[in-house]
């Protein structure tokens, strides 16, 4: 499959990819949906009202009426978008004032958050950033809790302080416990972290009372994109006992704009992790793959650094619970989910000590600091930091990324 669009081989967005997103140009500030392609946005808005895409959602500053609208919807639009880009197609490759009309550089415009995210729910599905973080704070020989092997834990988030990639984060205060203290003391969090996971979106939701099957999944689920849930771990270390994290998370959680459907994802699904022992409830178990092969990575700039330097590789198929159990085991309880909520997977690490999440766990809370090549040394964020995830699964020829996220840590207010 091939554009008439040009783009090299390792640029995140070919016309296999098509991933949405919202955004707004100079020449016109309304927020509407456009699709990546190359280093150009599509304008599907104006697509539809040059009556070249048979739909009637993208005029929104939302995708959630589009995201409601079902996976057959979806598939349609998709291939719609798809054929008008492809390379024998001449109704935008041979029109010269309709591609004026509805191309633009990634360059000229402003990303927003994709949806109406009504919903936000965190997951800790990687079992080997569950076996770190447990070893470290609890008990190596017992670094699991009873309940992980059996369901995929998670807590309800916060999804008010969900920005885009680009949106810059002042520094928490907060209330800690000093080592050895007695009492609290109150001040900028100076543990500052970031998670790296993936999220996704729901598309169409459930009612109230009716749980989604895990064979339904797929009926269900959107697509996904880049997550750096900020995390604040002096004040999580006081606070999340017994009720988990709280104002350590809700600081901001930061997410990458384009949203990769799953369709452009189906070939780079693989097997699932094998879960025999324990061997999940019936209502946790289906053979649909829901793990996928994308590799993922982590990337640091302080302020000395003229070019950002990677402190993390990881992949996507680190997970141990995967989408499909999560969003049913969210909704066994008759839990409804709505069009636009996201949820993400828990940090994603890897094997091997390079490929960890989080900077608790690259610098093994702060005991073996990460060496940067400038001579530089890290145990966590400093102000002015900024942090770069970016990740994509690699096909024969080309790529399905997700550009990237990104975040500087500002100096606390
Ligand atoms: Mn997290």
């Amino acid at each position: 499959m091939k554009s008439f669009i040009e783009y090299k081989e390792d640029s995140h967005f070919p016309i296999q990819n098509l991933p949405y997103g919202i955004f707004s140009s100079h020449e016109n500030s309304k927020k509407r949906a456009g699709i990546a392609i190359g280093e150009f946005v599509l304008d599907l808005a104006q697509l539809e009202k040059e009556g070249l895409l048979n739909s009637n959602y993208f005029s929104n500053s939302t995708l959630n009426s589009f995201m409601s609208g079902g996976k057959k919807e979806w598939s349609n639009v998709r291939s719609q978008v798809q054929e008008l880009l492809m390379d024998t197609n001449p109704t935008l490759r041979d029109n010269s004032i309709l591609r004026e009309k509805v191309f633009y550089k990634q360059l000229d415009v402003t990303m927003h958050i994709p949806a109406n995210i009504g919903d936000y729910t965190d997951f800790y599905s990687s079992k080997n950033h569950a076996t770190n973080v447990g070893a470290m704070f609890r008990d190596p020989e017992n670094a699991l809790l009873p309940n992980w092997l059996h369901l995929p834990v998670g807590y309800h988030g916060r999804s008010s302080s969900i920005v885009v990639s680009g949106t810059d984060i002042h520094r928490p205060n907060g209330q800690t416990m000093p080592l050895g203290s007695d009492n609290p003391v109150f001040g900028p969090c100076r543990l500052m972290d970031f998670e790296l996971e993936m999220g996704c979106f729901v598309g169409t939701g459930n009612n109230l009372g009716e749980p989604i099957s895990i064979e339904n999944a797929s009926e269900h689920l959107f697509g996904l994109v880049l997550v750096n849930d900020w995390s604040a771990r002096d004040i999580q270390k006081w606070e999340y006992v017994p009720l988990g994290p709280f104002l350590a998370k809700n600081l901001a959680t930061s997410i990458s704009p384009w949203i990769i459907p799953f369709e452009a994802l189906d070939e780079f699904r693989i097997e699932n992790p094998i879960q025999e022992n324990p061997t999940p409830l019936p209502y946790l178990q289906s053979n649909d793959k829901w793990t996928f092969d994308m590799k993922l990575e982590v990337q640091i700039k302080t302020e000395k650094m003229e070019n950002p330097e990677t402190i993390c590789n990881s992949n996507y198929k680190y997970m141990y619970w995967n989408l499909a159990q999560q969003l049913a085991h969210h909704t066994i309880t008759g839990c409804n989910m709505n069009p636009g909520d996201m949820f993400a997977s828990g940090t994603i690490s890897g094997e091997e000590s390079d490929s960890y999440g989080s900077m608790l766990e690259l610098a093994w809370k702060g005991t073996m600091p990460i060496q940067l090549s400038n001579g530089e040394k890290r145990k966590f964020i400093q102000d002015n930091d900024e942090i770069i995830m970016t990740g994509y699964a690699q096909g024969k020829g080309y790529r399905v990324g997700f550009g990237e996220v990104k975040g500087k840590i500002l100096s606390a207010k």
